[in-house]
Formats: structure tokens, C-alpha cells, sequence
């Protein structure tokens, strides 16, 4: 069984893909998140959408609150994002669904954020190709990593990370990246040097816990 933890498009080649898809989207797949991108965040718009986002985060197919997150590399003002970011972690606690957030150069305040608002449900790091110190930070706030592409570079920094976090703290995703999940798993499976098949119980077990789904 092969299951995507994150990805924008649906295609069909694990038994459960969880796609982030937008409020409005009149397509939904079997399982889906929802959730206001730092990137995307408009001014004019965003108490609308947090509203909206409020009732349809109840969607019983709507497995998590997320992407959201912070970036310091994007143009939208920190402060907004912090703002939004608090809203959908009030939001994801108030639903008791996890968090799938996008996080760059953002960690410290990741964690202050998360940590303030006093945070009780799963959170899960997407994307992740950081560092072994921020890896460690994060393994000892009880975070969950979504390792994708980055998997694939020789010596990233992901493929590093994917051996410390230990088993029951990852996932596997292919975020906007035109490839198979099949591939990502090999790929995992390859750096941590243990059967396929093994891995794939493990993060079977991994989705159940988290987002409290028998598969
Ligand atoms: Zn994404």
C-alpha cells in the first residue's frame, strides 16, 4: 500500500493521496486538505477565507489543516502570516485534525508559534530538506516530517534527515514534483537499508496514528 501524504494533483497511483486542493474546488478527491498558503495570503481576503476555512475544515474527507505555515523567503509581511498561521493552528485544534505546514527559514518562529498557542495536534513538516540540527529541534518538539523530491539528491540534506528522525516520525509525499510516490518509497526505502515492503507497514501505521484512519 502506498500512500501520499502531500500533493496538489491526484493521480491515482497510491491507495491514498491526499491532496491539497482549494476551498472552492468543486472536484474533491477521497481525501483532501485544506489550508491558506504564506504564500498566497491577501489582505483584502483572508477573514473570508478563514471563515470559510472554519466550517469547511469539518469535511469529514478533509483529513488536515495545512498547507500552511511561514516563510521568510516570500514577499507576504511576516506579521500577516504569523497571524494567519495562528488562526489555522486555532482552527486545526478546535477540529482536532493535523497540520501539514510549508516552513522556510522559519523554524525558531515555527516553534514559538506553534508552542504558544499551545498546539495539541499532529504537525507535519512537508517538504523537508533542513539541516541536522533543525531536523533534531523539531524530532524533540514531537513534530512529523514529509520527506519528498529532496530524497533524491545525492547526500541531501532530506536523505540525512530521513535516517535521524526516527520511523514513526515521517511520511511520504510527492508535493507539486511530476513523479510517482513509487519511486519516493524505493528511494526511502533505499537510504534507510530496509525492505521496501517493511517501510510501507510502518508509514501505513504512521498515517492510522496520526490521522486516526483504519486503512
Ligand atoms: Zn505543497
Amino acid at each position: 500500500m502506498f500512500i501520499n501524504t502531500h500533493t496538489h494533483s491526484q493521480v491515482h497511483d497510491a491507495k491514498i493521496e491526499l491532496v491539497n486542493i482549494q476551498l472552492d474546488s468543486t472536484n474533491k478527491p477521497n481525501h483532501y486538505s485544506y489550508g491558506i498558503h504564506p504564500w498566497y495570503i491577501k489582505k483584502d481576503t483572508i477573514d473570508n477565507e478563514l471563515e470559510n476555512l472554519r466550517i469547511a475544515g469539518h469535511e469529514k474527507r478533509c483529513l488536515a489543516i495545512g498547507e500552511c505555515g511561514l516563510d521568510k523567503v516570500c514577499d507576504v509581511d511576516f506579521n500577516l502570516q504569523l497571524e494567519v498561521f495562528t488562526e489555522q493552528i486555532q482552527i486545526a485544534n478546535s477540529i482536532k485534525k493535523p497540520l501539514i505546514v510549508h516552513c522556510v527559514k522559519a523554524f525558531n518562529e515555527l516553534i514559538n508559534c506553534l508552542n504558544h498557542h499551545d498546539n495539541q495536534v499532529p504537525v507535519i513538516v512537508h517538504g523537508f530538506n533542513n539541516n541536522e540540527n533543525i531536523a533534531r529541534v523539531m524530532v524533540d518538539q514531537g513534530l512529523y516530517f514529509s520527506f519528498g523530491k529532496a530524497l533524491l539528491g545525492y547526500q541531501s540534506n532530506a536523505a540525512k534527515a530521513l535516517k535521524n528522525v526516527g520511523r514513526k516520525n515521517f511520511f511520504l509525499e510527492t508535493d507539486d514534483a511530476d513523479i510517482s510516490i513509487k519511486y519516493i518509497y524505493h528511494k526511502a526505502a533505499e537510504i534507510l537499508g530496509i525492505e521496501e515492503e517493511f517501510m510501507r507497514e510502518q508509514l501505513k501505521n504512521n498515517f492510522e496514528t496520526v490521522f486516526k484512519l483504519k486503512l
